[in-house]
């Protein structure tokens, strides 16, 4: 195997990797991680408790699927020389992961030792396209196009000025859940697109732009162009609260700093391009988010007095859980209004910040 330990050799410059798992005991214990403060044992009242579960029964049970892999060939393995293997084999991989194995491998125990290697491949990729068919036949998560949540999330949008949103995340695997976990945004009404550094292509982004304001123009989805309505592009990228040094974006050597300046280059390219190449007032709204790997804090930030997005001024979300943990549904409101604007009524908020607040 010649690319065998490329991840790991001094020398591999083909490209940015995400860091290597990395273990508690290795983890400077003078390096502090920010808590969840908690409430006398209770939520916070703002948390969805329901979506939570099925969040997490969601993330269990795949997980699940991939670890049970392990212990069930450990099971065949051991029964290989036995009587009737192909029959209790097939039966055992049914019963412990719903697939068959491939009988042309099974078949082959009497002159020689089961090819693990092989059934471990065959059975993950297996499970993935289990996973897969009943993400979109099933739609665990409820968040398909045409969903209760999905249809109610793009009327939220256009409430709030946007006639679509655009995420890009970074493409690192820590930042997989961020659409649907992170954000508890549905997954179809949103187009996601993830990137190395989150450094997205600005001429493919700029055609998509000009493809969703053809629609519009052409057939009234989501709207028609004649409203005063705008393109939300967001960059999410992310560092490690626990591990700053290390376990940051690994497109940006883990400098948190740098790897928002540089999605904030790319946002204000993609604008300038926009406003450059259409006239007519053409421009499209921007977004900066952090996230962090840890703990899922999100770190939004806000508009300087200029109307560009600031590098400094950020709200964190974790922050915000802790300050207000204590305090009821209304002064909580409040105080994020207050926070991410001079506000401290719901109903001032412009577009962007009511999309902040929920
Ligand atoms: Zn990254």
């Amino acid at each position: 195997m010649v690319l065998r330990g490329l991840a790991k050799a001094k020398n591999f410059t083909l490209g940015p990797t995400a860091p290597m798992k990395s273990f508690s005991e290795h983890i400077d214990p003078k390096i502090k991680t920010r808590k969840l403060r908690n409430r006398s044992g209770e939520s916070h009242h703002f948390t969805d408790q329901l979506q939570n579960k099925k969040l997490y029964d969601y993330e269990l049970k795949t997980k699940k699927s991939f670890d049970d892999i392990v212990s069930t060939l450990k099971e065949i393995a051991y029964i290989q020389h036995n009587e009737n293997f192909l029959k209790n084999a097939q039966q055992i991989s049914q019963n412990n992961l719903g697939i068959d194995l491939p009988s042309y491998i099974l078949e082959k125990s009497w002159v020689k030792p089961l090819d693990m290697r092989a059934l471990y491949a065959w059975c993950v990729f297996k499970q993935h396209a289990k996973f897969s068919d009943d993400f979109f036949k099933n739609d665990p998560l409820e968040g398909s196009s045409g969903s209760i949540e999905a249809k109610n999330f793009e009327k939220f949008l256009l409430d709030c000025g946007f006639h679509l949103l655009d995420i890009t995340p970074c493409s690192d695997g820590r930042l997989a859940h961020t659409v649907a976990y992170v954000m508890r945004i549905p997954f179809s009404a949103v187009r996601r697109r993830s990137h190395a550094g989150a450094l997205f292509d600005i001429e493919n982004t700029v055609n998509r732009w000009i493809k969703t304001e053809h629609k519009r123009y052409r057939e009234g989805v989501p709207n028609p162009a004649d409203k005063d309505t705008r393109y939300l592009k967001i960059v999410t990228y992310h560092f490690s609260s626990v591990d700053p040094l290390h376990q940051g974006c690994a497109a940006h050597g883990s400098n948190d700093a740098l790897a928002a300046e540089e999605g904030l280059n790319k946002l204000n390219a993609f604008r300038e391009s926009v406003e450059n190449s259409f006239c007519c007032g053409a421009s499209v709204d921007l977004m900066l988010i952090g996230l962090d790997t840890d703990t899922d804090a999100l770190k939004i930030h806000l508009n300087s007095k200029d109307g560009n997005i600031s590098l400094e001024n950020t709200v964190s979300t974790l922050d915000i859980y802790n300050s207000t943990i204590d305090k009821s549904v209304d002064e909580t409101s409040q105080e994020i209004c207050q926070l991410i604007s001079n506000y401290s009524c719901e109903k001032d908020l412009t577009g962007i910040e009511n999309l902040f607040i929920n």
